[in-house]
């Protein structure tokens, strides 16, 4: 792991909130809370900087290569305070810090081509992809400097410069990750931005931003769409997920028990791409249910900068009564604990792996996204019956199947209404795919080339063979 440099975010004056270290709820540090008339200034920093951005795609591959060592070399620093403020296991937060320098390599090597069209006539035409001006970007506090990454590494590839918001309550490995970067980038390619709402609603809706791209909840991003509706913004949306796992009848079910307990847990449970629901087989329910309920009860649950620590606490306050709301009424409507079912009794925002049976269907937790270290099993008569309740559902993120007959297992997930279906995986993603949800679950398409694309706009110049 790299050592510690010592990197520090600028100083920024003015009001401050306050940041919580979800391992013991309490603050531990402040961040700027800037006020959105501040916004002009600094779009428009991000207007005037484009224009030579934008002009040198060469340039522009050198600065997001130095940005990824830059990062690299900031790991030490970058990791410790992504764990502080999210919760997340230190390895996890080394994780996110690997996957960011990884993209702007990735991003970094990505070129659009012009491409000819042939279609008969008598002229040469060509496509040719233009970048769309300053990029508002919004992130959530689950992986936040992963998923600032997502944004920015396609964004400033294609030409584009960007003014991204983190969540108020994981401010500050971002902005220390923007002044890692800003060794490598000239100055207002990309401005972090920190503070309470309306912060974000005010940039979203900014007149001079020409791309709003937003990962978050449902209900925000119908606001964010609305808000970019006035000055037509291009809108991408990465919006929640209710991933259903099915497990078909061929399973080997204490093979696949940990990969799949995982797959629901990682990162407490907090990925938008996590299991959510899992839908077993009748014969092979009770087995299923021990065999999650023996992983949940061995996890090692602890403080994220703690050796040895499995899984974190919750993220903050509002999420863990989420996830305590939608165990609650689980267990009201009838669900057993098979393991965990509560809060842990000691400071900060700790809950127990929770894995519950004989949940009905219609239960919160299995039709809402828990977001938290709670995974509801269902069991299921027939594999029709499955599969039409893995897609009754708004949420169209992920899901996946299960089974030893991979054929088997694969005309099952073509049935899946979702971006992405696994098999005996789940959220495996590689820089290079589409990443995209569909129903509720986003707009557009983030990931691999179409990532960049998507920051793009076809511009066709059209001539005549020969002068008149
Ligand atoms: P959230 O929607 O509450 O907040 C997301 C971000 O939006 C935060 O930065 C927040 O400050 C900001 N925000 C709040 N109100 C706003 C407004 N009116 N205008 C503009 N910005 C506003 O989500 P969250 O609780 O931070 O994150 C969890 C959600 O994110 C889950 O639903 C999860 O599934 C989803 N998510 C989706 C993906 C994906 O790629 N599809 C990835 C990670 C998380």
């Amino acid at each position: 792991m790299p050592r510690s440099r010592l990197h520090r975010a600028p100083a920024i004056s003015g009001e401050r909130f306050a940041v919580l270290d979800p391992a013991t709820g309490e603050p531990f540090d402040e961040a700027p809370d800037q006020r959105p008339d501040e916004l002009d200034a600094t779009v428009e920093g991000a207007r005037e900087a484009w224009i030579s951005w934008r002009a040198d795609s060469r340039a522009r591959s050198v600065a997001l290569l130095e940005a990824a060592e830059a990062v690299e070399a900031a790991g030490g620093d970058l990791a410790p305070l992504l764990t502080r403020e999210q919760g997340k296991p230190l390895a996890e937060s080394y994780a996110e810090v690997a996957r960011t320098a990884a993209r702007l390599r990735y991003f970094a090597a990505l070129k659009p081509g012009r491409e000819p069209i042939e279609d008969g006539r008598p002229v040469r035409s060509e496509v040719r992809w233009r970048p769309l001006g300053p990029v508002a970007a919004i992130v959530p506090w689950n992986f936040p400097l992963q998923l600032a990454s997502a944004k920015f590494a396609p964004a400033l590839a294609a030409g584009n410069t960007m003014v991204l918001k983190p969540s108020p309550f994981t401010p500050l490995a971002t902005r220390l990750l923007g002044s890692v970067l800003a060794a490598a980038l000239p100055e207002n390619v990309l401005t972090i931005v920190t503070g309470r709402e309306p912060l974000g609603a005010r940039l979203t809706s900014h007149p001079a931003i020409r791309h709003v791209t937003f990962t978050g909840s449902i209900p925000t991003g119908r606001a964010v769409a609305g808000g970019a509706a006035d000055s037509l913004a291009r809108v991408t949306l990465e919006l929640g997920g209710n991933d259903a796992a099915i497990l078909l009848d061929d399973v080997d079910v204490e093979r696949i028990a940990e990969r799949l307990f995982w797959a629901a847990f990682r990162n407490c449970g907090q990925v938008c791409m996590a299991v959510k629901r899992v839908y077993a087989p009748a014969r092979l329910y009770s087995r299923v249910v021990e065999a999650l309920a023996d992983q949940a009860r061995n996890v090692v649950v602890g403080a994220g900068l703690d050796a040895g620590s499995q899984l974190g606490p919750v993220s903050n306050a509002p999420q863990l009564a989420c996830v305590e709301r939608r165990t609650a009424q689980a267990l009201a409507d009838g669900a057993r604990a098979a393991a965990g079912g509560h809060r842990l009794d000691r400071p900060g925002y700790f809950f127990a792996p929770t894995i519950l049976a004989d949940v009905p269907s219609h239960s919160p937790v299995v039709t809402e996204e828990q977001f938290g270290p709670v995974l509801p099993v269902l069991p299921y008569e027939d594999l029709d019956q499955a599969v039409a309740l893995a897609n009754d559902t708004g949420f169209g993120l992920g899901g996946s199947v299960w089974g030893t007959d991979l054929d088997r297992a694969e005309a099952v997930a073509d049935r899946l209404e979702c971006g992405t279906a696994w098999i005996n995986h789940h959220a495996e993603l590689s820089l290079a795919q589409p990443f995209a949800g569909i129903k509720e679950s986003g707009v557009g398409v983030a990931g691999g080339p179409w990532g960049l694309y998507g920051n793009l706009r076809p511009f066709v110049v059209h001539r005549p063979l020969e002068a008149p």
